[in-house]
């Protein structure tokens, strides 16, 4: 068994560095979440108090669906903007059954505070315990990080309408607005979609 293969092929490179979801802190990457707390505690993202830990700032991970696999449980095998496949799978009361109509291959996924887990397959991923933690935004990952790129140099004010596709309903576009108008340096209680 191997674990998953870094892709030759990887999302465009940033063309603004103050185009939000390319900031890798606060949207990691697979390989750059941090390890589950009680494995290997990671101070630039968990807080240790008394016997819990705690997030100390707020993070989302953004993938792309490459395949949805589980049976039991929603299991999605995941497209990461450095282009490495990892699965996230949902331990959450219903094992993802409400957010199964909204799986699509191709659109994305947004799961806050996930610390990186290590899968029995070997594989690198997330799990889900709150569903309040998971969604679907209906676009590419890649539409996603150009409305995000659009926004850092519309900075000024909101834009009314998509500067890709000139809709002012596209959901790149109001997909991207969730994380924009939050702020993500500053922690004082946890987000959920
Ligand atoms: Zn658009």
């Amino acid at each position: 068994m191997t674990r998953s293969t870094r892709l030759q092929q990887t999302m465009p490179k940033p063309k603004k560095p103050q185009s939000l979801l390319r900031d890798d802190f606060s949207f990691p990457t697979f390989s750059g979440l941090p390890k589950e707390p009680e494995k290997e505690l990671n101070l630039k993202y968990h807080d240790a108090c008394l016997f819990k830990f705690k997030p100390k700032k707020h993070w989302c991970f953004l993938g792309e669906i490459v395949d949805s696999v589980g049976l039991e449980r929603v299991t999605l095998r995941v497209k990461d903007k450095d282009g490495q496949i990892g699965t996230i799978r949902l331990y959450t009361d219903d094992g993802g059954k409400a957010l199964d109509p909204r799986i699509e291959k191709g659109h994305t996924v947004a799961v806050l505070y996930g610390e990186q887990h290590c899968f029995t397959d070997m594989s690198v991923g997330i799990r889900v315990e709150d569903a309040s933690n998971i969604k679907i935004i209906p676009c590419s990952l890649e539409q996603l990080l150009k409305a995000s790129d659009d926004m850092a140099v519309l900075r000024e004010g909101q834009p009314t309408q998509c500067g890709s596709c000139g809709k002012a309903d596209c959901k790149a576009l109001v997909g991207v607005q969730w994380f924009t108008t939050r702020r993500w340096e500053k922690f004082q209680e946890c987000f959920s979609f």
